[in-house]
């Protein structure tokens, strides 16, 4: 298949479909803001055919790949087809899976996309605005096969930040969710990311910061003092991967359970309510039932609030892909099975200590609602004369197996 010139052609529809993490969604939005700049109206109803489609791949793990494949072809099925457009992680990782796909009309390559995102303004379709401000891993974590797909660290300037966030405000979003591959890793000149959000604190307006993923190493004693900032959202997420040790040096992991350990409860003295959750990678090549055993018994030990249970898939062209596969399926899936269970647990453990309390929400549509410590409710009765995006304060309450929250104080813009 030969990639034809990308050409604009203003007054028509697009529609972006998009797998994977914040980052990948944070890029679509960059791509979204472009493509207004273009003249292109972007539809999202499932029934209508846009002229356009790019679909934003994901290589993180082999299911995420085959839902990528799924979803190109789904759309190159379309009747009439839309000029399809892939980019992302897949035709990075493996542009011979694309080459049999009948209907795709252009792939961008890495240098393509970042050429075409660099200095376009974001247009968001959610209510929390995701901004991305650093791309790209220097380290060596032995499954992690993203690294090598997005190349080196490298930060977005501040005062670029600094403008995309003023936009994003003008544009009437109160939550801002700060993204990178790797966020903790956020440098450029002498601005790191603990300064990074300093600046964005100083500026005026009502508004509210979340941070996405943190590696336990690079949560800096810096950090930890400005993130006592009220309008920082008391919700962390720190990747665990494992809770034994000799599987954190096998995967290359840059502290231990005890710096862990230590860490989270750091942040718990900063941030006494702080919903805090963490990745764990189950069936890693190693993982015997001691070592399960292990993070079982760590995960008792430490106040995390939720998990993300991956089981273990080797990716080509990583460290860990020559070790193969030993660990058998039913044995992951029990595995990853035991940690969801003790995950649902400790969150709804979490969520009744908020009940009759008071907590920051930002409105979803439909109704829902997000508070600052990473709880999902429903807003009852609905607001329905506040727009999606604006931070409220609500009064939690229990509704049958979930939370509820009546607004009690709807803000100001
Ligand atoms: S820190 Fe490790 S897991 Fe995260 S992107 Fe870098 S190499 Fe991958």
């Amino acid at each position: 298949m030969t990639a034809v010139p990308f050409a604009t052609e203003p007054g028509r529809t697009a529609c972006i479909a998009t797998v994977g993490c914040r980052l990948n969604q944070a890029e679509s939005d960059l791509l979204r803001g472009w493509l207004q700049t273009q003249g292109f109206r972007l539809v999202n109803d499932p029934g209508a055919i846009p002229d356009l489609c790019f679909v934003n791949t994901c290589a993180v793990t082999a299911n995420a790949e085959k839902s990528s494949l799924a979803l190109i072809r789904s759309v190159c099925s379309l009747n009439p087809k839309p000029r399809v457009i892939v980019f992302g992680c897949l035709p990075v990782r493996a542009p011979e899976l694309l080459k049999n796909i009948p209907g795709i009309d252009e792939i961008w390559t890495a240098e393509e996309k970042k050429s075409r995102l660099e200095d376009i303004l974001p247009a968001p379709v959610r209510s929390r605005a995701l901004l991305k401000v650093q791309d790209g891993c220097d380290r060596t974590c032995s499954f992690c096969v993203v690294r090598q797909l997005r190349g080196a660290p490298a930060a977005v300037p501040p005062e670029k930040v600094l403008s995309q966030f003023q936009h994003l405000l003008q544009s009437g979003y109160q939550e801002i969710v700060l993204t990178g591959l790797n966020l903790g890793r956020y440098e450029s000149g002498d601005c790191n990311l603990a300064r990074l959000l300093q600046l964005l604190l100083a500026q005026p307006g009502r508004f509210r910061l979340r941070l996405a993923s943190i590696e336990p190493d690079l949560f800096t004693d810096e950090l930890l003092t400005v993130i006592a900032d009220p309008r920082i959202c008391s919700h962390f997420h720190i990747p665990l991967q494992s809770g034994d040790d000799r599987l954190l040096v096998t995967m290359d992991r840059r502290y231990r359970t005890g710096d862990y350990a230590r860490l989270i409860n750091k942040i718990l003295q900063v941030k006494p309510d702080a919903c805090i959750g963490a990745d764990v990678i189950v069936g890693y090549p190693g993982e015997d039932e001691r070592s399960f055993r292990h993070t079982l018994d760590f995960l008792e030990t430490i106040p995390l609030h939720y998990l993300h249970v991956f089981p273990y898939s080797p990716r080509p062209q990583t460290p860990a892909y020559g070790l193969g596969d030993p660990v058998p399926k039913p044995v992951k899936q029990h595995r990853v099975q035991l940690l969801r269970q003790w995950s649902d647990r400790r969150r709804q453990a979490y969520a009744r200590r908020f009940i009759s309390t008071v907590r920051e929400a930002v409105l979803e549509p439909d109704g829902r609602a997000l508070t600052d410590n990473y709880l999902r409710l429903t807003c009852e009765p609905l607001p329905a004369e506040i727009p999606a995006g604006r931070l409220v304060r609500l009064m939690l309450k229990p509704a049958e197996d979930r939370l509820a929250g009546r607004v009690i104080d709807a803000g100001s813009g």
